[in-house]
């Protein structure tokens, strides 16, 4: 039956055809994919470019850029963890001390070295209840260099340089320093994590850094988030661990020098770095 071959003949051509056109049609959609993929990420790596170029515009208190973000940018919503800090061993840095007193608070006359000293203990007691190993750099406010020395200069280059030599005989898995904040612009207000860029442009801890900045960002009522920024801070280039320094907040900022005074909102800051740290480590 000549007749139904060819008809047959004709299906199947038919049929191979239809299955040509699908073949085609699926490797253009999926180069179409593909291009569209590269463009996102290309995208993306621009914006992100342009607001790390942004953060160099201001300037505050402790030489740092200031900037706003869109809260979560980077490794957002990260708040499900497993697992457990015990047998780390964490530095915690109470920044200033001694002669050097930090930030003066305009409204309290507050020294910013005893508020970091009082986050930064309770931040200890927080770690501890954990089970981490907690390594301050210090622990109240004597000097850490000779208690003799008078000359204020040589004084604080020698706490600074025993804080170093801590640093650098910890074996941490962190280093976590505790600062407060000040600008000329009294409305700029919340806290912001510093992570070591260097001179040679060489960027350290940006991924514990985002993850402290996102912590603090979710679990603190923030108006306006700030996003993580990089400089060639000394503390931060000492160890084999990654580190950051976090401005709790402003004490330029009426509102928030007061706020940081209190224990209620230094057991919420403690908190929030808690899950920064466990976010990042587990
Ligand atoms: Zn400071």
């Amino acid at each position: 039956m000549p007749g139904v071959t060819n008809k047959r003949k004709k299906k199947m051509r038919a049929t191979e055809r239809t299955w040509k056109i699908v073949a085609v049609f699926s490797t253009i959609l999926a180069i179409l994919f593909c291009v569209l993929l590269v463009k996102t990420t290309v995208t993306g790596a621009q914006t992100q470019k342009v607001r790390e170029n942004a953060s160099a515009m201001q300037q505050s208190g402790d030489g740092t850029a200031l900037f706003t973000s869109s809260p979560g940018q980077q490794n957002a919503g990260e708040t499900a963890s497993s697992g457990s800090l015990a047998g780390s061993r964490i530095i915690v840095d109470a920044g200033h001390g001694d002669t050097d007193v930090g930030t003066i608070g305009p409204l309290t006359g507050r020294y910013e070295k005893e508020v970091n000293l009082e986050i930064a203990l309770k931040l200890k007691a927080a770690l501890e209840q954990k089970g981490v190993d907690v390594v301050m750099t210090r622990g109240d406010d004597s000097p850490l260099g000779p208690d003799e020395e008078q000359d204020v200069g040589v004084r604080k280059e020698a706490d600074m340089q025993k804080r170093e030599e801590i640093i650098e005989n910890a074996n941490a898995d962190l280093f976590v320093s505790i600062h407060q904040n000040r600008f000329d612009d009294a409305s700029v207000a919340g806290p912001q994590v510093l992570y070591l860029r260097t001179e040679g442009g060489q960027e350290y801890g940006t991924e514990f850094a985002n993850a402290m900045q996102n912590a603090l960002n979710e679990y603190l009522p923030i108006k306006k988030p700030r996003g993580i920024n990089g400089g060639d801070w000394r503390l931060l280039k000492k160890g084999d661990q990654p580190g950051v320094i976090i401005e709790c907040g402003f004490f330029s900022n009426p509102e928030e020098e007061e706020l940081l005074q209190t224990g209620e909102y230094q057991n919420k800051l403690v908190t929030a770095i808690l899950n920064g740290i466990e976010n990042y480590l587990l």
